[in-house]
């Protein structure tokens, strides 16, 4: 096993940096390892999470009673073939789409600097600035919940905004292969750090968060919606609506995931009290809080 340990904190793993111990925290070396973890949690009737980067992820302060399995380093390989760019699911976002450019391939800009896995990616359909991963996935090479391995397209993951069957039937991704096309490097380079600069200007990227808090409702804006209601900068414990962007909860130093749940609550009460909308979140919650 690359990494296996008890009691791990999950804030050493998830962006919004917060979370309590998860009671075994497992990197497989490989699908073999993987599988073997997960008929050792099926034997034994212990839950198990599968996470990537944690860059959508709230974990309650009471952690995982169960195995949370990484899947890191060990599957990050990213390979290139014509058109087509291949990566484990482990690889992050940013990785893939600088191999894209190195290969003068365009398509993936969008996704450059989403700070997530290729498999979270799926799991969230991730997007931004007007493309998503249903857009350009060719295939996604899944474990199935009875241990068969398939291979799929965006349909059979049923991607939509910011959702996929992926957690619902109990699916592991272990890859995905990108269809892009040729394109000018530097147009795809200029395009990265256009997008990337619009990040640093809007995104409170200095505070650890998970991204959106909240879906985009429809007709709606979340941010805008939020401002509206007057919560901007409104804080609970060391959780705050960012004053940059009011669509991103920020962990303004010490928050605990406590903090963070309220902070949310809070807010969806507020809006709909506001407005009428009711707001979705888009983070993902695990664990006990
Ligand atoms: C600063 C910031 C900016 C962001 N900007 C964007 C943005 O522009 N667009 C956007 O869409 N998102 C954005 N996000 C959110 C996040 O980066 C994406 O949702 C990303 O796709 C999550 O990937 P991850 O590897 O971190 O997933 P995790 O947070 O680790 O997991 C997310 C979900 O996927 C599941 N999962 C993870 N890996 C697997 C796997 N291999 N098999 C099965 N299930 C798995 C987990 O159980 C969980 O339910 C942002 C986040 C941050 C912190």
């Amino acid at each position: 096993m690359h990494i296996l340990r008890k009691n791990e904190p999950m804030s050493l793993h998830t962006t919004f940096r917060v979370g309590g111990p998860a009671d075994v925290y497992a990197e497989p070396e490989d699908e073999w390892e993987l599988r073997e973890l997960m008929d050792t949690c099926e034997a034994a009737g212990t839950p198990y999470l599968l996470i990537g980067h944690g860059s959508n992820l709230l974990i309650g302060d009471g952690g995982f009673r169960g195995t949370v399995i990484c899947l890191g380093k060990a599957f990050s390989e990213i390979t290139v073939d014509g058109e087509v760019i291949t990566a484990r699911a482990g690889a992050l976002l940013s990785a893939v789409a600088n191999t894209a450019l190195e290969h003068g391939l365009t398509g993936m800009e969008f996704a450059s600097g989403i700070p997530g896995s290729v498999g979270g990616a799926l799991v969230m359909n991730a997007g931004a600035y007007g493309g998503e991963i249903r857009d350009i996935l060719l295939s996604a090479d899944i474990l199935e919940m009875d241990g068969t391995a398939d291979r799929t397209d965006a349909e059979g993951l049923e991607l939509g905004y910011r959702t996929s069957n992926i957690t619902a039937l109990g699916r592991t991704v272990l890859g995905a292969s990108f269809r892009l096309k040729k394109g000018d490097p530097a147009e795809i380079e200029a395009k990265m750090k256009d997008l990337n600069g619009r990040r640093k200007e809007k995104q409170p990227l200095e505070y650890p968060s998970a991204g959106s808090t909240f879906k985009r409702p429809e007709g709606y804006f979340a941010g805008k919606l939020i401002q509206d209601a007057g919560l901007k900068g409104f804080s609970i414990g060391g959780a705050q609506v960012s004053e940059k962007h009011a669509g991103f909860v920020i962990n303004k130093g010490n928050a605990t995931a406590k903090d963070i749940l309220d902070l949310i609550k809070e807010v969806q009460r507020r809006v709909f009290e506001d407005a009428g909308v009711r707001l979705e979140t888009e983070i993902r919650m695990a664990g006990e809080f």
